[in-house]
């Protein structure tokens, strides 16, 4: 899915996680939000910045650490930082803080990788990044958009010299003709046209390519083949595509569960789908729900995915939000599908998501940016909570979200999402247990981008 939100924003949610219990004076002196936050000035050094001068080092210390792969200190963690990056990470009695360093300590709380957002659409609304990096969002993905269209994200930064994030651009969709966002494509009539919309775009600065559904297969295939040439992730939204052909073709990624839709439907049904589909786009808002109500997930086309998908290991976005139905919401203006068919088709899609993670997919993070469950600039914690719903653990959906969301970027990727000497200091402290209870993801403190801590209260009301 794509673009065309109503801007219905939750209004001005007070955010409990960053407004609670901290005194004025914390705000201005750390730019720090979060009860309980201590800061330890241990000499005279820049810290009403939240920056050390270059050279001079800061330092995180929480109990827990999870380093992006796994939960590595339980029992009291140190991060030493020094102009942008990570010096030393560990258990702090093994590492020690540096002489004149800047001291930032979060009691019961865990410190991790800034969290990575592969589906973000940015639209008209540069503020929403920035509120996503209060959030804990340290790096994003817009998977189509025209590069253009961040230049106001990127003076904001650059004007008013903020932290991040860090953006990753793809430039607009690659649709075929009948485009179904034309504002956010360009329509290639023929694979020609098709690897040359990707030359273009990574001649402009995209670092990955994006797919469309209406993109005939055989331009589909020219895209991931001068992908590969240009050695740039390719990812999809597809429908109406079988997303095996294109794995198997060598796809590095895939957006939305929905795009698994035509692989696990009987071929009848699938192509019933794709015939609706292409005579009206609009169709698959309900079609999509028929389709995954009806499918089986352990049938001969399913079967066939796991295959592909064991041996390929392909990213898989599923953006669970977007799609996410409760049994009490009201249905969509328009729908003819019953309430219990849109529940279960979202369930369907859910189990989906295990069982590809079963199989061996590389499960990322994808917040899609506004959603029906959650608040403005939550949309990724609502992403990592359904991941759990769906039967990952806590901490494979914070793999998700870093190390494995890092891996899918490709080389711009290659520092981020981890904690460890050499990284970014792109970091994260959450109060609780995020890798056992991942709505502890909700409950920020401090974020950090580049070495640089983010002033959490101005930024996480925008
Ligand atoms: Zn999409
Ligand atoms: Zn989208």
């Amino acid at each position: 899915m794509t673009a065309r939100r109503t801007r219905q924003h939750a209004g001005k949610r007070s955010d409990d996680a960053c407004t609670s219990g901290v005194s004025r004076r914390a705000l201005l002196a750390g730019g720090l939000a979060g009860a309980g936050v201590m800061l330890a000035r241990r000499t005279a050094g820049a810290w009403l910045s939240g920056q050390g001068a270059p050279g001079t080092a800061t330092v995180i210390e929480a109990p827990r650490l999870f380093d992006g792969l796994r939960i590595a200190v339980t029992d009291g963690a140190r991060v030493v930082i020094r102009d942008g990056s990570i010096v030393a990470a560990g258990r702090a009695v093994d590492v020690a803080a540096p002489a004149g360093a800047t001291v930032t300590r979060a009691d019961d709380a865990t410190v991790l990788p800034g969290l990575i957002d592969l589906h973000f659409h940015i639209e008209e609304d540069p503020a929403m990044a920035l509120r996503q990096l209060a959030h804990g969002i340290t790096a994003f993905r817009d998977p189509g958009e025209w590069i253009e269209v961040h230049e106001p994200l990127r003076r904001r930064i650059k004007e008013e010299a903020l932290p991040g994030p860090r953006l990753f651009l793809t430039g607009p969709h690659i649709d075929g003709e009948g485009p179904a966002y034309p504002a956010d494509s360009v329509v290639a009539r023929d694979p020609e046209e098709a690897r040359r919309q990707v030359h273009r775009a990574v001649d402009q600065g995209a670092t990955a390519i994006k797919i469309y559904f209406r993109l005939p297969l055989a331009s589909a295939l020219a895209v991931i083949e001068a992908c590969q040439a240009r050695g740039v992730p390719s990812t999809a939204h597809l429908e109406i595509l079988d997303a095996r052909e294109l794995i198997e073709a060598g796809l590095t990624g895939l957006e939305h569960i929905t795009s698994f839709g035509t692989s696990v439907a009987s071929p009848m049904q699938a192509e019933r789908y794709r015939q609706a589909v292409l005579a009206n786009n609009a169709t698959r808002s309900d079609g999509r729900y028929a389709l995954f109500a009806d499918a089986d997930l352990d049938g001969p086309e399913a079967r066939r995915l796991y295959e592909i998908v064991t041996r390929k290991r392909p990213f898989v976005d599923a953006t669970l939000a977007v799609f996410e139905v409760q049994p009490a919401d009201t249905l969509p203006k328009g729908s003819t599908l019953s309430a219990a068919t849109r529940v279960e088709g979202f369930r369907k899609m859910q189990m989906l998501t295990r069982r590809l993670h079963e199989h061996g997919a590389r499960i990322v993070m994808g917040g899609h940016t506004e959603v029906p469950h959650a608040g403005r600039g939550e949309a990724p914690w609502r992403e990592l909570e359904l991941l759990t719903t769906a039967g990952l653990s806590a901490s494979a959906a914070l793999t998700a979200a870093t190390s494995t969301a890092a891996a899918f970027l490709g080389k711009g990727g290659a520092d981020l999402g981890v904690i460890r000497p050499g990284a970014a200091a792109d970091l994260l402290v959450v109060n609780g247990q995020p890798d056992t209870d991942i709505s502890a993801i909700r409950r920020t403190r401090v974020v950090m981008a580049a070495g640089r801590l983010v002033d959490l209260a101005r930024l996480g009301t925008l």
